[in-house]
């Protein structure tokens, strides 16, 4: 049912650290977007909010968790 424009790997997503959303450049001049949060719960699916076109994300969940448990020790570590 979904079409979807292009796979796309997490690594050419900018991650902006203030919304923790990760984001690419949509063909219509917008982003695609994708929360921290649906990544950790497995969802892959990034969307734009203009055009209702849709990436999927190309991404590793168990390296992506460990990353995220290295950033949670880091922020204990800094308390
Ligand atoms: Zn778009």
């Amino acid at each position: 049912m979904s079409i979807f424009h292009d796979e796309v790997e997490i690594e050419d997503f900018e991650y902006d650290e203030d919304t923790e959303i990760y984001h690419y450049p949509c063909p219509c001049g917008d982003r695609f977007e994708i929360t921290r949060e649906q990544l950790e719960s497995g969802e892959d699916v990034a969307t734009c909010p203009s055009c209702s076109l849709m990436v999927r994300v190309i991404y590793d969940i168990e390296k992506f968790v460990k990353m995220e448990t290295m950033n949670v020790s880091q922020v204990t570590a800094s308390v």
